[in-house]
């Protein structure tokens, strides 16, 4: 009785119970310290319970707790919406709240439907994405993801949509340097819009930098031109899931800005309001509005607590604190995170070891040479996670499902704000339970 679990039903008693937490740390019931290496899953941007957050929520619920965003607008949502028109790439210009990753993501899917709609092309409907990537567990966001692990189950409710591989290129096979490997990994969207003709076809999605896809994979830019070109002379929405990635991750303000490329629709969550509030957002630029208004073409979408007041109230607050300063910071850290991380370089089990800004994947083979994945049922990530958080360090695994081109790996994503003593210790402390581990393997 009580909570029910992803796992299962009941409280999972490898579920430490946390009752405090302060910049990269948590705190257990039992006074035990954790070291906080995912910043929750890549959400908790400037560490737990940063100064300002909580005065800004009790004031906002003293003065205006709720009102429905169907009819009202507030302060703080006003003033978010421009604050993210001037920090996001292009002509995202306008802001539609919901309150989590995967709704921003419907929302652009069904957006861009209604773009189409509205230009006179009803037959534009389906959204490619990528195998291995992830958008969300609602049923269009998980239609949209080529997570197979994720998807198995759901199968018979999801849409057939296509997809085509991911921006992987330490498991590309094409030849030549990166930047015509790039152009030849885009190339594959081109051929797939052909093929099942573009008129059926409403948006290409992608995370711009793997985050929940495959952590800390960044293609050469020119991937992402090609991209751009494909969806422009093909009529496709280019949608950019920068849940994960977005606000400073990758040390720009967003991956898309750190690439030069500009989507037409962009989902934003995690890092706006870093954790601290559920409020998430689907930027939209100027073309696609127009488009709407020009047809008299109205969004027929939104939820109960889409601009939740306190929740804007929030993310107001959060916003401020994102400056360049702060992404420069986590760059620095972030590289001296990957500097501790040096020593896995040999391990036998490690394939490769990626950064992008503060983020690190670090991806486990069981043959480096021919870049075989272990077995699932190894569950080295997992392992490799309970050996970490025995020392006190949590890290978020992942991987083993993903249409047989990826393997175990672990994400490291510590807060932007985290200082080098606690970064040099989440490096040491994943050394150490990867050749754990490995010694393990034998
Ligand atoms: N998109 C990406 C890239 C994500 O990483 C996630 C969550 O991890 C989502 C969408 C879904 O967000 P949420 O869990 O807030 O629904």
């Amino acid at each position: 009785m009580g909570v029910f679990y992803k796992w299962g039903a009941g409280r999972d008693p490898d579920h430490p119970e946390i009752v405090d937490a302060h910049d990269s740390t948590l705190v257990t019931a039992g006074g035990e310290e954790i070291l906080d290496a995912a910043a929750g899953a890549a959400v908790v941007n400037l560490g737990h319970s940063p100064p300002g957050v909580a005065d800004a929520m009790a004031e906002q619920a003293e003065r205006v707790g709720y009102v429905s965003t169907s009819h009202f607008t507030t302060p703080s949502a006003e003033s978010v919406g421009e604050t993210l028109a001037a920090m996001t790439p292009g002509s995202l210009n306008e802001a539609f709240f919901v309150d989590s990753g995967s709704e921003a993501v419907e929302s652009a899917i069904k957006l861009a439907r209604d773009y189409h709609v509205a230009r006179g092309e009803p037959t534009r409907e389906a959204v490619i994405g990528r195998w291995a990537s992830y958008h969300g567990s609602t049923l269009g966001a998980l239609s949209a993801s080529g997570n197979t692990g994720r998807r198995t189950t759901y199968e018979p409710s999801l849409r057939g949509w296509p997809k085509i591989a991911p921006a992987y290129p330490y498991r590309w096979d094409h030849e030549g340097p990166p930047e015509e490997q790039a152009v030849a990994a885009a190339g594959e969207l081109e051929r797939l819009v052909r093929r099942v003709g573009p008129e059926t076809v409403s948006a290409f999605i992608a995370e711009p930098v793997g985050g929940s896809s495959v952590p800390a994979t960044r293609p050469h830019p020119a991937y992402y031109r090609e991209i751009r070109r494909i969806c422009s002379e093909y009529g496709l929405l280019f949608i950019a899931d920068e849940v994960m990635v977005g606000f400073g991750r990758t040390g720009d303000a967003f991956a898309c800005g750190g690439l030069g490329v500009t989507p037409d629709l962009m989902a934003l969550g995690k890092g706006l309001s870093a954790g601290y509030a559920p409020i998430s957002a689907t930027m939209v630029a100027d073309h696609v509005v127009e488009t709407l208004e020009a047809n008299d073409h109205a969004f027929q979408h939104g939820h109960t607590y889409s601009g939740n007041p306190i929740s804007t109230a929030v993310a107001d607050r959060v916003l401020d604190r994102y400056t360049e300063d702060l992404f420069a910071a986590a760059r620095r850290r972030g590289r001296r995170l990957e500097e501790t991380l040096e020593p896995l370089v040999e391990s036998p089990i490690v394939g490769e070891i990626r950064r992008v800004g503060l983020q690190v994947g670090v991806e486990f083979v069981a043959d480096r040479e021919t870049k075989t994945p272990f077995d699932p049922d190894a569950d080295i990530a997992d392992r490799i996670y309970d050996a970490a958080l025995e020392d006190g360090v949590y890290t978020y695994p992942g991987g083993g499902s993903v249409d047989g081109r990826a393997g175990d790996h672990l994400m490291l994503a510590p807060p932007l704000t985290v200082d080098d003593a606690d970064v040099t210790t989440m490096g040491e402390t994943v050394v150490s339970a990867v050749n754990r581990v490995a010694g393990e393997e034998g």
